[in-house]
Parts: C-alpha cells; sequence; structure tokens
C-alpha cells in the first residue's frame, strides 16, 4: 500500500502548489481592483471637490477681482512697452494701468449675495 501514499503526496503537494498559485493569482487580481477602485473613488471625489470650488473670480484681463474697482476697472500695474527694436521686441517699458474697463471674471458667490441683499435694501 506504500506506492498509494506516494500517489496520494504527489497529488497533494501539486495540488497544493496549484491551489497556492491561484489564491496568489486571485489575491493580486484582488489586490489590482481594489486598487483600481481607490483610483476611481480619487478621481471622483477630486472632481467633486472641483466642482464644489468656486472659481477663481480672474478677469480676463489675467487680473484679480480684487484688482477691480466697484465700477469694474482694472487697477493691477502693469508694464507698458515704450520702444521696441527691428523684430517689434519691447526694448523698454514703463509702469502704467491695466486699461480693463469691466472685471468680467467669474463673480464669487459671496458677492453675489451681497449685490442681492443691497440691491433689495
Ligand atoms: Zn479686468
Ligand atoms: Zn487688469
Amino acid at each position: 500500500m506504500g506506492w498509494v501514499w506516494v500517489i496520494a503526496v504527489l497529488f497533494w503537494t501539486g495540488g497544493f502548489a496549484w491551489a497556492a498559485d491561484n489564491i496568489r493569482t486571485a489575491l493580486r487580481n484582488r489586490h489590482e481592483r481594489k486598487m483600481q477602485l481607490l483610483e476611481a473613488e480619487k478621481q471622483d471625489r477630486l472632481a467633486v471637490e472641483a466642482a464644489h470650488k468656486p472659481p477663481e473670480p480672474v478677469c480676463g484681463c489675467t487680473h484679480h477681482l480684487a484688482k477691480h474697482d466697484k465700477q469694474g476697472r482694472c487697477h493691477e500695474r502693469v508694464e507698458v512697452p515704450t520702444a521696441w527694436d527691428e523684430n517689434k521686441k519691447p526694448l523698454r517699458y514703463e509702469a502704467g494701468q491695466c486699461n480693463c474697463q469691466r472685471y468680467v471674471g467669474p463673480q464669487p458667490l459671496s458677492q453675489v449675495y451681497a449685490d442681492d441683499l443691497t440691491d433689495l435694501a
């Protein structure tokens, strides 16, 4: 009856290796799926956060809303070229004021509410 045990052990070790291999693969796959899921969740969260975050109140003149006065004029200091070389490259700059006449960027929510309240008053 000795050979039965030999075959049994061969089957057992072979079967065990096969099972261990399968388990390893399954675990790895599950781990990868989990990582993908986590990554997807992270992307979702970032997208949600981005959607809830108010847009930066930056005007078309590239200056922040805070640089504009109540009439919407921009007071940001800018460099105005006063001399150019033959390649139309500015040589000299003069301090000037941005000539933006009206802020056209997104309004922050707090300001929209404040405007509504002042309109009612
Ligand atoms: Zn502006
Ligand atoms: Zn400006």
